[in-house]
């Protein structure tokens, strides 16, 4: 999910505390892999490892605070959140294979997605969500959101199968949005 600031280039470097990342470009909507669901994580290896840290760092340079793994072009149930931009290491949270298994309230606020740059639209999404996950080492654990972490839960979790924010919009405005997308892209501006 991107966040309200526009989105720096994608060549940005991380911090230099931290070790050189690579940074993936994000594909963007009308890429095929954006709208199938992603293969369950069963291999937690030290690969799966370095994939997280290198999301995190695509996401931080791209300015968003999710990233799903087909948004790389990995279809895979795997995506980091981190809604403080990386001003706080403990709000860094991986989610393999997550769920929700709880859902309560409604709030609709915009929304934008790394994948849809410069466009982006009222969707409502519930107040709080407890999503239940394993993290990069294959250990489950559930946790809870509220507000920003809750939509960015149920924003990243639906990439993994595949919908896009656009679906949850009314139809005036996505058909609006994708039109204006085809011409970008006839202008070779996508
Ligand atoms: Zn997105």
């Amino acid at each position: 999910m991107s966040s309200k600031t526009p989105a720096a280039t994608a060549t940005e470097t991380p911090q230099a505390s931290s070790p050189p990342r690579k940074i993936y470009p994000i594909i963007k909507y009308g890429d095929a892999v954006l709208e199938k669901p992603g293969a369950p994580v069963n291999l937690f290896d030290a690969e799966l490892e370095e994939l997280a840290e290198d999301m995190f760092a695509s996401m931080y340079a791209a300015q968003g605070v999710g990233l799903a793994a087909p948004q790389i072009g990995k279809s895979l149930r795997f995506a980091v959140v981190d809604v403080t931009g990386g001003k706080n290491p403990e709000a860094k949270i991986v989610l393999a294979n997550p769920e929700v298994t709880h859902a309560e309230g409604e709030v609709r606020e915009e929304e934008g997605c790394l994948s849809i740059p410069g466009f982006r639209g009222y969707v409502v999404r519930p107040q709080f969500v407890t999503v239940k996950a394993q993290n990069v080492k294959g250990e489950p654990f559930e946790i809870r959101g509220e507000n920003l972490l809750a939509r960015a839960f149920c924003h990243e979790i639906d990439h993994l199968n595949g919908i896009l924010f656009l679906q949850h919009l009314g139809m005036l405005k996505r058909d609006m949005i994708k039109r204006k997308i085809k011409k970008l892209r006839k202008q070779g501006e996508w």
